[in-house]
């Protein structure tokens, strides 16, 4: 079957994030499910256990009904798996990837077009356990949106340290969906009350150290610049995630070596590249689901005019890590 242009239809989910409020993980999961039902060449799968007991959600955006990895690799096709809720209390890309989702499926301004080289998988929440744990006194100086859910999960773990060591089912899941999807990007959705500026979102990019020297170069000298300077064309400007040096932005700022156990570290351990986002809690809470969205469009653009160079960068990178004494 081949991808075929269809007309923009009308958006089927209604997001609340323009009056504080972000869904809950019932009302999540059943958005994604209407999204399901009503389009052919999406699906939502259900890929093992997390540590409450219900079962890890992942959500396939493809231009036809094809949801077979390998098929999709076969394809040529380029693939961005989205982790979202690892952290609860910091929830745009929950809401983000939902308005994502409606908009690239009902082919909104001819989005749709995007999906002919690029494969989309979504889980809509890693924390589940720490989603359900709905408070509005979650984040100390968080005020929006109004309730989320809590940093640990079920069993009270920060997931974003257990990627390696697995003490969580939500690991154990987890690592199982990225062995059978291998993505070529990953990017996770954070938000961080540790600075205070004027931009919305903020970018930790892959760490250079931990990609072969092929693959660093494809990362420093096209992936990065190309995001900041699409994003800088919309209304939301990305800049590096701001973390001080001894806590005075004028000293500088740091980016930290994020290994294994960490989701982008982890990423990195099979040549995918992973990146985080992090928007900024005392900006607007729609603002912050805006410029989320419009760091996912920016990125599965991206992706899709450059899935050759990407899956070039990869290959090569894995023959040159293969070599390296
Ligand atoms: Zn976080």
């Amino acid at each position: 079957m081949s991808f075929m242009v269809s007309a923009q239809k009308p958006a089927l989910l209604k997001l609340k994030f323009e009056e504080n409020y972000s869904p809950t993980y019932y009302e999540t999961i059943e958005m994604f499910q209407l999204l399901d039902k009503n389009y052919e060449n999406a699906v939502l799968l259900e890929k093992g256990l997390t540590d409450c007991g219900k079962p890890l959600h992942l959500f396939v955006i493809n231009s036809e009904p094809e949801f077979n990895p390998e098929k999709i690799r076969q394809q040529g096709k380029t693939i961005l798996l989205i982790n979202n809720g690892i952290h609860p209390g910091e929830p745009e890309g929950i809401d983000a990837s939902l308005w994502f989702a409606d908009d690239i499926l009902r082919n909104k301004d001819g989005l749709a077009k995007l999906l002919e080289k690029t494969v989309i998988i979504i889980i809509p929440v890693y924390n589940i356990g720490g989603h359900l744990n709905r408070s509005a006194f979650n984040r100390s100086g968080q005020t929006t949106p109004y309730e989320t859910g809590f940093r640990g999960n079920y069993a009270n773990y920060d997931l974003n340290r257990d990627f390696t060591k697995c003490d969580s089912e939500n690991a154990r899941s987890f690592n199982k969906i990225f062995m059978e999807w291998n993505p070529d990007i990953f990017l996770d959705t954070h938000t961080t009350n540790g600075s205070d500026h004027q931009y919305s979102i903020t970018l930790i990019p892959p760490s250079f150290a931990l990609y072969p020297p092929v693959m660093e170069k494809f990362i420093r000298n096209k992936l990065i610049p190309d995001l900041y300077s699409e994003m800088k064309k919309g209304k939301y400007e990305l800049i590096p995630y701001v973390n001080y040096i001894f806590d005075d932005p004028r000293k500088g700022i740091v980016a930290e070596h994020e290994g294994p156990r960490y989701s982008s570290g982890f990423a990195s351990m099979f040549h995918s590249i992973g990146m985080i986002t992090e928007n900024q809690i005392y900006h607007d809470f729609a603002d912050r689901v805006k410029s989320c969205y419009q760091f996912i469009w920016v990125l599965v653009e991206f992706m899709s005019e450059n899935s050759e160079a990407i899956k070039k960068s990869r290959f090569d990178g894995m023959k040159e890590s293969l070599a390296m004494k």
